[in-house]
């Protein structure tokens, strides 16, 4: 298993952020999320500083749909970073955590009525407009509350990137954004014409996440860049902002192979200036919206081993008190892991186990044949990893109640999400 961040070995234990796991997880129970403070932290930082934040006026937008509690909103207001919401709960909890609305960039393909309402009346930096339905009715809420609006378009650049492979098409087939093939970018903006309430200033575009290439990153980049240029001259529109999205791969196992931060910023920065003088036009600011990579690697999982089940010549099953409900990636998308017992960290074997969750799905597997240390039950396992698009992605599934979520630096433990109780699970209930 990788040491990701402050992890470290002290007489075979794992700690993070200088705290034991077996103090968490006796502390707080199991299952738990333990975030590496330190990890976010550094990562925001190499962001700003290989993107040229200061230096340049660039943003980096965390995409908050990976992971956001108020913490989250509160920690990225102190490393200067800017947010990505996607929705009305998003937008409402960084409101209420105090993070700054100028520095809020507002997606998704369908927000309501009351979403867009609540955007325009909390003042957020950017809408990211989708499609003709928003840009109307944007419009038409701005006019009534006296507002002016500056807004990205969203477009389908034609480049398609999942993992490991990529794609460059004209591909249309897109449920985000304005396609460039069809004409309906340039639509759009023949319809700014009848409108005095929204103001385009920036382009958009996110192309798939988990991407190790950088190459797609700087096709997208030429695409842009053209763009930019096509508008001014065809239209008159100076769009002094190009939003390049997220997307960047990290480690999950060893089969995965991440660029580093500051690789990546450094090539889209250098392609971004060479594109733009070959075609002669100023450089824009630009924006990336990293989710993934700035907690992925900083999460992770406590869970205490129940069951263990040995169909000889078959399989071993070790059950952990959690799953598909806290961690649904590996049953959606086959995701991949890894483990360890947190006392027995110098002493793996060869033997594979598979490790399953608690839910009543056969699809609940957490890990399939992974090799561990001796495993008795009541033994303590993490799984690394798991700070993007876990909590964020968790369910109530068997009304199995949230974990809590803590961070750890220093030597300190920090709660940041207190454990659903059963009671909490009946709330909702008339
Ligand atoms: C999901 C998303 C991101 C973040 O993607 P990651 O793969 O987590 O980096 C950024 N921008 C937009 C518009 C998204 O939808």
């Amino acid at each position: 298993m990788k040491l990701h961040g402050s992890m470290e070995i002290r007489e075979n234990e794992l700690y993070i952020g200088g705290v034991g796991c077996r103090q968490i997880a006796s502390e707080y129970k199991t299952p738990v999320y333990v975030f590496d403070e330190q990890l976010i932290i550094d990562n925001c930082r190499e962001y700003r500083k290989y993107f040229k934040a200061e230096e340049n006026g660039n943003r980096v937008a965390y995409a908050g749909k990976a992971f956001l509690p108020s913490y989250m909103c509160r920690l990225m207001k102190e490393e200067k970073m800017c947010l990505d919401v996607v929705s009305g709960g998003e937008l409402y909890t960084a409101y209420k955590s105090g993070f700054p609305m100028e520095n809020v960039f507002f997606h998704g393909n369908n927000k309501t009525r009351e979403e867009v309402e609540m955007g325009v009346a909390y003042g957020v930096g950017k809408f990211v407009v989708d499609n003709f339905y928003e840009l109307d009715m944007l419009e038409e809420i701005c006019e009534r509350e006296n507002k002016v609006q500056e807004i990205y378009f969203r477009i389908t650049p034609g480049i398609e990137a999942h993992t490991h492979e990529y794609i460059k098409t004209g591909q249309i087939d897109s449920k985000f954004g304005f396609a460039l093939v069809n004409g309906d970018y340039y639509n759009a903006i023949e319809k700014l014409k009848e409108y005095d309430r929204v103001k385009l200033v920036g382009i958009h575009a996110h192309i798939g996440s988990q991407i190790f290439d950088i190459d797609p990153f700087l096709d997208e980049v030429d695409v842009m860049m053209n763009l930019v240029k096509e508008t001014k001259e065809k239209y008159g529109i100076e769009l002094t902002d190009v939003d390049l999205g997220g997307g960047i791969g990290v480690y999950y196992t060893d089969e995965d192979k991440p660029k580093a931060i500051k690789d990546f910023c450094e090539a889209i920065i250098e392609r971004t200036e060479k594109t733009c003088s070959e075609i002669g036009i100023d450089v824009p600011k630009l924006v990336i919206e990293p989710g993934r990579s700035v907690v992925a690697n900083a999460g992770s999982t406590l869970y205490t081993i129940g069951s263990i089940k040995e169909i000889k010549d078959v399989r071993v099953y070790v059950s952990v008190d959690g799953g598909m409900t806290d961690n649904i990636r590996p049953s959606l998308y086959h995701a991949g892991y890894e483990c360890s017992i947190v006392n027995k960290m110098n002493s793996n074997t060869d033997n594979k186990v598979t490790i399953a969750g608690k839910c009543c799905e056969s699809g609940d597997i957490l890990i399939s044949n992974v090799a561990v240390s001796e495993i008795e039950s009541g033994d303590t396992l993490i799984t690394t990893s798991t700070g993007a698009y876990g909590y964020s992605m968790s369910s109530n599934y068997n009304k199995i109640p949230k974990p809590a979520v803590v961070a750890v630096k220093d030597g300190k433990i920090t709660p940041v999400c207190r454990r659903q109780t059963f009671d909490d699970l009946m709330e909702l209930e008339l």
